[in-house]
């Protein structure tokens, strides 16, 4: 529920902030691009300033954050280990013609399985097509040794094939893997390997009988199991040491044990012990004893995200997705947080909300800046720039919540952006262009500061409200409201006032940015013919055609026509701000009182259908610029280096690994999860 990923696609701006070296400039962001990928690389920067503990320390998190990538991906399906392994020793053992269209096509298909850690897109959640032959995969099948199908799971080639050629080739056959369509089995109509055996009724019977009703510390019910019915009998598999998942999960104990060895003090010595006991126990309990202790311990530098946390990949929200993310503070960076969780109370107090839904008290709003040291799970390739936990509502009211922006990815986004012509071709003119030059990047992070540090953070349910009664739109609803209080409070004059920015006119280079990606340019990521799906998106739709709409009549935002194409024309933006708290005091309202009906009416009127002619337009206008919609990251390669002795001196970082040597390299390595199991 709580992530911010990036924004809008290859905006470009200068880096005026000053933030960054400048040997930054020889660094190659760029590594791969195929279908509608572009992969990076990020810059881990600093990493050489800590001491050798804290290196010693990433080190052994990033060992355990790797083990973890075959969970995820059958967490994503359950052919997709089998899948993944057998396109593989393809690649592998091919020794035909590697230009023809089949072996392409091939080649861009496995580069894609990676990418999403499975068959669908890791985006739209929509299977994949192949752009190679069903026969081509027999025929290279066939060539694997014997060895290699058994080692797979299969009794020999004709059996894998058989098993596995529909769901990679048949369009019906598990066409998607989050379906979210009102008026279906959300279950049965979900290819995430979730649930086995069950329907959505069955699911939601299961967890509802769970509930204690008024229970003030409730459980995170289902978030690290499988719920399977076999012979008649309905029942979880729980993610632990001796359950399901074992291997891997044995051997992220193993590294966080080592991990252990190096905690730079005695609170993060306890909540690696207790983030342990949770993986050998698999007790929700402990999870959230641990969660609490994480979210305590502010003193350290290194500090890492490792477990079943999101849960966007269920359509009912009750399952977490593994994933990892280490990183280190980045303390220049910090103040801008720091200054703004200081005045976490003064926000929540002048925000336009209905004061019967704010928080008297806003608890342990902690923020920093981050430096990512390694993506994994679900972070990985494709990964948030801001990030806020833990999710457990209870436990945000009573112990606060850490919240988290990732520079060193924005840099890289940023980095990768500049001089691809975006601006030129949407932005309506130099003015505008100018001011996102400049003041983009700071507005851009400052807007995610703002969502992360307080916006999820803001405001109350009233008593007897349930955090999940807005259901299906309740992840929706909920980023527009923190979208929507960044938004609001990027204009404000407290921004100038606590020295976080020194333009008043800053804040336009983002509401002009965000009008144009909510009305315009996020349609880039969607099938011609097809809805907006993904929560953050239809948040960014819902806003900006809100406001479009509300501020017609004062012609507070125009759609103007120049030479055939639409450009966004802002004229007043004052108008736009007050709009944009309006909308947040009405979204605050429907959190609050659980008002389902007025949240369903807004997602659906608003966030949901594309106007067909525009979208052809912004995917004309997108394909002659050639940028890719969607970017993710290779991680660097870490190594211990070592004296005559055996002894650790220190821990070096490598930037030169491709994409597809990091993903054969992390499946010989790092994959206990053997297909099939
Ligand atoms: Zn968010």
């Amino acid at each position: 529920m709580k992530k911010s990923i990036i924004l809008s696609v290859g905006l470009a701006a200068c880096m005026a902030t000053g933030t960054y070296a400048a040997e930054n400039n020889n660094f190659n962001y760029k590594v791969d691009r195929f279908a509608d990928i572009e992969v990076l690389r990020y810059r881990v920067n600093d990493f050489e300033k800590l001491s050798l503990q804290q290196k010693q320390l990433v080190y052994h998190l990033t060992e355990a954050a790797a083990y973890g990538r075959d969970i995820l991906t059958d967490q994503n399906g359950k052919y997709n280990l089998a899948i993944r392994s057998t396109l593989e020793e393809i690649y592998k053992n091919y020794k035909g013609d590697r230009s023809t269209d089949d072996f392409n096509g091939f080649v861009t298909y496995l580069k894609q399985v990676w990418f999403a850690n499975g068959i669908h897109h890791h985006y739209s959640t929509d299977k994949f097509t192949p752009r190679f032959s069903s026969k081509f995969f027999a025929d290279e099948v066939a060539k694997l040794p014997q060895a290699t199908i058994a080692a797979i799971g299969y009794a020999n080639a004709a059996q894998l094939v058989e098993t596995l050629s529909p769901v990679i080739f048949d369009p019906t056959v598990m066409p998607k893997r989050v379906n979210q369509d009102d008026g279906h089995d959300l279950i049965l109509t979900s290819a995430c390997n979730y649930y086995d055996g069950v329907n959505q009724s069955e699911v939601e019977t299961f967890y509802n009988a769970m509930k204690q009703p008024n229970d003030p510390t409730p459980i995170s019910y289902g978030l690290n199991s499988r719920l399977v019915k076999r012979d008649g009998k309905i029942y979880e598999e729980v993610y632990k040491v001796g359950g399901k998942y074992s291997a891997a999960i044995e051997k992220i104990v193993e590294n966080l044990r080592k991990a252990s060895a190096f905690a730079e003090n005695d609170k993060q010595l306890a909540h690696i012990n207790k983030l342990i006991e949770y993986y050998e126990t698999g007790n929700l309990r402990t999870f959230d004893e641990y969660s609490i202790m994480w979210t305590e311990d502010v003193v350290s530098t290194v500090d890492f995200i490792n477990g079943f946390i999101e849960n966007y990949g269920d359509p009912l929200g009750y399952k977490g997705a593994w994933e990892s993310i280490v990183n280190f503070k980045n303390v220049e960076a910090s103040h801008r947080t720091e200054v703004i969780s200081n005045s976490a109370q003064w926000f929540e107090a002048n925000s336009p909300v209905d004061a019967r839904f704010k928080k008297e008290n806003v608890k342990g709003v902690t923020a920093k800046v981050i430096t990512a040291a390694i993506l994994a799970g679900d972070s990985y390739p494709s990964t948030p720039i801001g990030i806020n936990l833990p999710n457990a509502n209870w436990i945000r009211a009573s112990h606060g919540s850490k919240s988290v922006t990732i520079e060193n990815i924005t840099e890289a986004y940023d980095k990768a952006a500049q001089g691809n012509g975006f601006n030129a071709e949407f932005v309506i003119d130099s003015e505008t262009s100018d001011l996102m030059d400049k003041y983009l990047f700071i507005v851009d992070n400052m807007h995610t500061d703002l969502h992360e540090c307080l916006g999820h953070g803001s405001g109350k349910l009233l008593p007897g409200v349930s955090e999940d009664a807005l259901k299906e739109h309740g992840s929706t609803l909920e980023e527009a409201r923190a979208d929507l209080f960044a938004l609001y409070y990027l204009a404000d004059a407290k921004m100038i006032e606590l020295g976080l920015l020194d333009n008043a006119d800053a804040y336009k280079a983002e509401y002009y940015k965000y009008i144009l990606n909510g009305l315009m340019t996020q349609l880039m990521r969607i099938e011609p013919g097809k809805n907006i799906e993904e929560a953050h998106m239809r948040n960014r739709q819902l806003i900006a055609a809100w406001a479009y709409e509300h501020g017609k009549k004062d012609n507070v935002i125009e759609m103007v026509k120049r030479d055939g194409k639409t450009f966004i024309k802002i004229n007043d933006y004052n108008a736009l701000r007050n709009l944009f708290g309006s909308l947040l005091a009405e979204i605050q309202r429907i959190k609050s009182e659980g008002d389902y009906a007025a949240g369903k009416a807004l997602v659906e009127q608003y966030a949901v259908k594309v106007d067909p002619d525009l979208h052809r337009e912004v995917l004309d206008r997108y394909a002659r610029l050639d940028i890719a919609p969607y970017k993710g990251f290779v991680n660097p390669v870490y190594s211990l280096k070592k004296d005559d002795n055996g002894q650790v001196v220190d821990v070096t970082l490598d930037y030169t690994e491709g994409y597809i040597d990091q993903m054969l390299r992390y499946s010989r390595d790092y994959s206990p999860l053997t297909a099939g199991k």
